[in-house]
């Protein structure tokens, strides 16, 4: 019974139509002719529908598999440039009611540090993150309807976009809290926040409901349908994503691939962001006691491959991958990126890092903003700041039409200009801020309408002057 334009999960994602399609990529894994067609198709920037690019997973000729690779990279230019924005987490609260198996936030984890932030806390973050450079965040918490009600969660986006430190703000909250119900999805909404991200964890129901044994988090089909509640709560950009190395990732592939087709047929709007984390050693959690962890050269064929079946979808890649990790991957579709992120309660601020650990997992890339920044750019592409769609309206259908129409270089393009400047003038080292002015200098030329790049001149000179905060 698949049907992507059901609202019921074992329909949308249907557990026999993914056993079908793996079993359609095996028998056509060496049919060169149909792995061309569906390049031939890919080509054309429509995206893929599961079906095909699960073919295209199991694909292991060296010839047509570099081309994909290069065609994803083709793919990410063509929709978001060379731009990749930039982001950090912050954690609020770690207390959880949930059992997941795989996370050492879960109930019985008796010797973790149990934090959750006061208000004066989440200032003191803010302040820390904002004196980085940061504007756009993702806020984290355990699941505890006792310890982080909806209440605090709305409490806190209101005190983080109050406050301005130096040039500082944060313009962009996106949040990322466990399933809940539509009348909280239009609180979160109302609030002001970006996206809401969450992660489906593993598509494969059976596995889920083990690996979620206990607490609200166990029901499959809540969590599953979560993102159309948040639909129908108002909010338009949703972000997706599956833990690799819970499930046999051809499942999961196709499990995320059928989800984004759901939200398509449903709600006429993709994926704003697909997110690709891996399962990483955390306080009382050892990545190597589950089955499935996939190697780095699978890793980055599915990044490759999300990008091409999801043309238009925003590719986040975290913290929890090492510099050459992230490195490849932003060869192959990912456009953004987190920097110097701490996965602790409090870890921003905090001055004796070590005291306590309440952190989520370790991270592999521990250098600074600057530090990201400037290996950015040193690599061909250009750190956006940028916060404007969602703050002028572009969300939801608005943003893919934008993201679609090939547009999107008179307006993103300028806009991460600006925002890189603000950040140079404001955070960076002077080596970060020669290799950045030069850049923004050789860029400027990339944006197509003479008008638009006359304006941005302008105010790149504006923002040298001390203004802040100008947009497209
Ligand atoms: N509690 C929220 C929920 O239930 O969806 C989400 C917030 S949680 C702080 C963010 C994500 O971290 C989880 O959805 C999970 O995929 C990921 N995560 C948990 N444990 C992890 C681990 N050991 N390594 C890597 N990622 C992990």
């Amino acid at each position: 019974m698949y049907d992507p334009r059901s609202l019921k999960a074992e329909e949308f994602i249907n557990h026999d139509e993914i056993l079908e399609t793996l079993r359609y990529a095996d028998e056509n894994k060496d049919n060169l002719e149909l792995i061309d067609s569906i390049i031939e198709k890919a080509r054309k920037r429509k995206g893929l529908n599961h079906r095909e690019a699960s073919v295209l997973l199991v694909c292991e000729d060296k010839e047509r598999l570099d081309v994909l690779y290069s065609l994803a990279k083709e793919i990410k230019n063509d929709f978001y440039g060379n731009r990749i924005v930039m982001f950090a987490p912050l954690y609020l609260s770690n207390y959880c009611v949930n059992g997941c198996v795989y996370c050492p936030y879960h109930q019985k984890n008796k010797h973790i540090a149990r934090k959750k932030l006061s208000q004066e806390e989440i200032r003191r973050e803010v302040i820390a993150l904002e004196d980085m450079g940061h504007k756009r965040l993702a806020l984290e918490t355990g699941e505890d309807p006792v310890n982080s009600p909806i209440e605090y969660v709305l409490e806190s986006i209101k005190t983080i976009y109050s406050i301005k430190h130096k040039n500082g703000a944060v313009r962009r909250v996106n949040v990322n809290i466990a399933a809940t119900s539509v009348e909280n999805y239009r609180k979160l909404k109302e609030a002001g926040i970006g996206t809401y991200i969450l992660f489906q964890e593993t598509y494969h129901k059976e596995s889920y409901e083990k690996l979620h044994p206990t607490g609200p988090k166990h029901d499959y089909a809540y969590h599953t349908e979560a993102m159309d509640r948040a639909m129908e709560g108002g909010i338009d950009d949703v972000g997706l994503g599956v833990l690799f190395g819970l499930e046999l990732y051809r499942y999961e592939f196709a499990g995320l691939l059928m989800h984004a087709e759901h939200l398509e047929a449903v709600h006429g709007v993709g994926p704003h962001t697909i997110s690709v984390p891996r399962i990483k050693r955390a306080d009382d959690i050892n990545p190597d006691d589950f089955d499935n962890g996939i190697s780095d050269e699978v890793f980055l064929k599915l990044i490759a491959l999300i990008r091409i079946a999801v043309p238009y979808t925003g590719m986040i890649i975290s913290t929890r991958e090492n510099k050459s990790v992230r490195e490849r991957a932003l060869e192959l579709g990912i456009s953004q990126i987190s920097g110097a992120s701490r996965t602790s309660v409090g870890g921003y601020a905090e001055e004796d890092r070590d005291e306590e650990d309440s952190s989520q997992f370790d991270v592999s890339d521990n250098r600074s903003l600057d530090e990201v920044v400037s290996w950015l750019m040193r690599n061909g592409h250009i750190p956006s700041f940028c916060t404007a769609c969602y703050r002028e309206g572009r969300t939801g259908d608005r943003f893919m039409s934008l993201c679609k129409s090939g547009q999107i270089q008179n307006c993103c393009h300028p806009n991460a200009l600006m925002t890189l400047k603000e950040y140079l003038m404001d955070y960076a080292s002077l080596e970060t801020r020669n290799i950045g002015e030069a850049l923004i200098e050789k860029e400027l030329e990339n944006i197509p309408k003479e008008n638009v790049k006359n304006i941005t001149k302008e105010r790149l000179e504006r923002i040298e002057k001390g203004e802040r905060d100008f947009r497209f």
